[in-house]
């Protein structure tokens, strides 16, 4: 079985959502997720898969990750991103980058090429140097949409119906044909936040998680949340430790632990049969589902 599902945030659907405006994000979805399975279909592994949907989405300014980020709260976009795979459950991380055009990139290249597992601003970005990855002006990531945005969110006004503004996450789990998977995220994190706020994408466990045999996840919501119920693990742990199906431990996730904590959010996941579970506790999610039996589903309520 091939599987890939991906997410592009989640969060209140605004009624300013127009038809036209809600085509181009299926269609950044709809590139995304074929690219994605398509990687898997030609034989490529699920890190490639996840990596590749990632980058598509990093480079869409409509989504809150790589270009078009969040911005901080002086006005600069902050990006974080990880990725892990479950055979070996190696795990690459960078949080807080200002100039790497790609931050899924330099977390593979974390995982890949160094000692450790989560590099942070300077050190990441010297990193990126050293191995060649594309840096840019941090200009470069910051739209006049997350401009009006984070104007929004200083005067107060709300900015939930200005979706997917402080949440817009992306994330991608995969199976692969070899029985492997893999799961990725990348973020701006949350319009307004301070310099050097770190949220889940990046922390192993919280954000994005993947073992072989178990689950591959990846989340999108408020991060705090998410890194205090390390919800990308609980729901592994459930699945392997309590033998409940994936379905079953998302929904106790989302609608236990992290309701219980005041958190809401959004989670997809592929169990090591490729059966792929969205899920989300707020209004909508951006998301789409791909797999070998012919199913390919984009959707966002
Ligand atoms: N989880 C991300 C963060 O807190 C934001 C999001 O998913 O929208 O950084």
């Amino acid at each position: 079985m091939l599987s890939i599902a991906i997410h592009g945030g989640a969060g209140a659907v605004p009624s300013t959502l127009t038809a036209e405006r809600e085509r181009q994000y299926r269609d950044g979805l709809a590139a995304a997720l074929d690219l994605g399975y398509a990687t898997l279909a030609k034989g490529g592994s699920s890190l490639d898969a996840v990596t590749a949907a990632v980058r598509t989405l990093e480079d869409n300014p409509l989504f809150n990750a790589g270009r078009g980020a969040a911005l901080t709260r002086d006005g600069a976009a902050e990006l974080d991103a990880a990725i892990m795979e479950g055979r070996q459950q190696r795990a690459g991380a960078v949080a807080a980058v200002r100039h790497v055009r790609n931050p899924i990139e330099l977390a593979r290249r974390v995982m890949e090429k160094s000692r450790h597992v989560l590099l942070v601003g300077a050190g990441a970005e010297e990193f990126a140097l050293e191995e060649g990855l594309a840096l840019v002006p941090n200009v470069y990531f910051r739209t006049e949409e997350r401009r009006n945005q984070l104007e929004a969110e200083r005067s107060g006004r709300s900015v939930s119906d200005l979706f997917p503004s402080s949440q817009g996450t992306v994330g991608a789990v995969a199976l692969d044909a070899a029985g492997d998977l893999a799961a990725a995220t990348s973020t701006g994190g949350m319009t307004n936040k301070r310099q050097g706020r770190v949220g889940d994408s990046p922390i192993i466990g919280a954000g994005t998680y993947a073992k072989n045999g178990v689950c591959a996840v990846s989340a999108t919501g408020h991060g705090e949340y998410f890194i205090r119920s390390v919800a990308a693990h609980h729901i592994c742990a459930a699945v392997e430790y309590r033998g409940l199906a994936l379905r079953e431990a998302v929904h106790e996730l989302l609608h236990g632990r992290l309701r219980e904590l005041g958190g809401s959010g959004g989670i997809i996941a592929i169990d090591r049969s490729g059966r792929i579970v969205t899920e989300f506790s707020t209004e909508g999610m951006f998301r789409g589902a791909r797999d070998s039996s012919g199913l390919r589903q984009i959707d966002i309520h």
